[in-house]
């Protein structure tokens, strides 16, 4: 409720130069409490979390933290873009948001690495764990589309 319009994030976001995203726009329909007008929004996913809008705000609005918020309450209802739910399902399925392609395998072995890094993706406990935890909190079902 701090916004008071001045569009100073809309100005500033990167990715409103470059699509229809308005930062203020979505501010304005929050307050105004459109929900059904914000959750299903492709908008919503267009943020790519750089924070500058934060940083320029004259009121402090933690704009991106609301925009998180809004993000997980779509999510809970069913609405997640595309490109979100493909980043998850990698989570899910190689521990790691981008996995490793094969020549980057090969050239790591030709270095004398292993072919994964030492993280989720390559421990095969610690991917089970992982696995188990994204389970228990239902981060699998949401990634399906469903609710928690
Ligand atoms: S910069 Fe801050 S005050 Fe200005 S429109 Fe955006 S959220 Fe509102
Ligand atoms: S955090 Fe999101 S809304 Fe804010 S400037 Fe960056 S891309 Fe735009």
């Amino acid at each position: 409720m701090l916004c008071y319009q001045c569009g100073t994030c809309t100005a500033s976001c990167p990715s409103g130069r470059l699509t229809a995203f308005r930062t203020r726009q979505i501010i304005r329909r929050a307050q105004l409490g459109l929900k059904d007008e914000i959750l299903p929004s492709d908008d919503l996913w267009l943020c790519t979390t750089c924070y500058s809008c934060v940083e320029r705000c004259p009121r402090e609005v933690e704009i991106t933290d609301i925009l998180f918020i809004l993000r997980n309450m779509a999510v809970k209802e069913g609405h997640m873009a595309d490109q979100h739910k493909r980043i998850g399902e990698n989570m899910m399925k190689y521990g790691s948001t981008v996995p490793v392609k094969e020549d980057v395998m090969k050239l790591r072995v030709k270095m004398g690495l292993p072919e994964n890094p030492p993280t989720t993706v390559g421990n095969k406990k610690g991917m089970e764990d992982f696995r188990k935890v994204m389970e228990e909190c239902g981060f699998d079902k949401l990634m399906k589309g469903g609710k928690k």
